[in-house]
């Protein structure tokens, strides 16, 4: 159960990958970009700077832990409050993962670091990569992601690079906002650099859930089905997750509180992942409001629960 780690979280809902262990290599925030449309908020710890920002140690006692008691999910991903490649040690840990399971890896990177050759190295052993690319020039790049320092062209040269080096499975997210950069010109733009990227899936989101700034407004569904037939092959909306299976852990009111930490997520998608009645699920977020330990959020008709240390 995931309460009683430091760095393993859920298995959490994934639009992806279905129901995914998380594995949260960085302090919350640290991230090499400020984007928009975080949903985990603003960037804390705007950085490039590569280190053991968590024990590997620690790390590999948790995976290891949670073989034995657990270890049942569909995915294993590199993922959770801020840039992954940011740690030194992400090869070493994505090796330990295949060492002890047949549990694919996945890794979802903003792709910054891809410029450099270690990173590049370190992700070939992970079954899926995503990487990310919602800008077309400088100007964008900076308004969108609002990156540590780095520029347009590095960026989508170290990511061309990683595509040809890497013999798994690559997805390229592209993250569209209303009014930012959702008109036809400007997709067009992104379309023929994701073509020279050239991964195997183009992946369509935008901004479904509460966002870093107000102004990364969601596109709609039909406005990003047109979109999706400006890429070739033709870009896929990610849709709302599905859980294959009931997961075989009982949740209580630590585990949603933890779950809450890292995304807010609708009582519907907390009732999802954990297998509980809707009812049930409600008691606990009812009790953690009550405590001050979460809040809500008013976001297009859904209300989503999230949760903060500082509340
Ligand atoms: S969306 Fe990802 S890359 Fe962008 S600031 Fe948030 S954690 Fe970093």
């Amino acid at each position: 159960m995931s309460q009683k780690y430091k760095h393993l979280f859920g298995p959490v809902p994934s639009r992806r990958f279905n129901r995914s262990l998380g594995v949260d290599l960085t302090p919350f925030k640290t991230c090499c970009f400020d984007c928009i449309f975080c949903q985990l908020g603003k960037t804390l710890n705007l950085t490039n700077t590569r280190k053991e920002y968590v024990s590997t140690k620690e790390i590999k006692y948790e995976l290891d832990d949670w073989f034995e008691k657990d270890g049942q999910a569909d995915y294993i991903t590199m993922a959770g409050s801020g840039e992954p490649t940011l740690h030194t040690d992400i090869g070493e840990i994505i090796s330990h993962i295949k060492a002890k399971s047949c549990i694919p890896v996945a890794v979802l990177t903003n792709g910054y670091l891809l410029q450099n050759n270690e990173v590049r190295k370190s992700l070939l052993k992970a079954d899926t990569v995503k990487i990310s690319l919602s800008a077309w020039d400088n100007s964008s790049l900076q308004l969108i992601n609002r990156p540590y320092d780095t520029n347009f062209d590095a960026l989508v040269e170290g990511e061309v690079s990683f595509a040809k080096e890497y013999k798994g499975t690559l997805w390229l997210e592209v993250f569209l906002m209303e009014g930012i950069n959702s008109d036809p010109e400007q997709v067009k733009q992104i379309a023929k650099y994701a073509q020279q990227i050239s991964p195997n899936k183009i992946q369509l989101n935008t901004s479904v859930r509460p966002t870093a700034e107000a102004c990364a407004k969601k596109v709609s569904y039909e406005k990003l089905k047109t979109l999706s037939e400006i890429f070739t092959p033709n870009a896929e909306i990610i849709a709302d997750f599905i859980i294959s299976e009931t997961p075989k852990f009982i949740a209580d009111e630590n585990a949603i509180y933890e779950m809450l930490l890292r995304r807010p997520c609708t009582l519907k998608q907390i009732s999802d992942v954990f297998g509980m009645h809707l009812n049930e699920v409600a008691k606990y977020t009812g009790k953690l409001q009550k405590d001050g330990k979460i809040k809500t959020i008013r976001q297009y008709d859904e209300t989503y629960y999230s949760a903060s240390k500082d509340f």
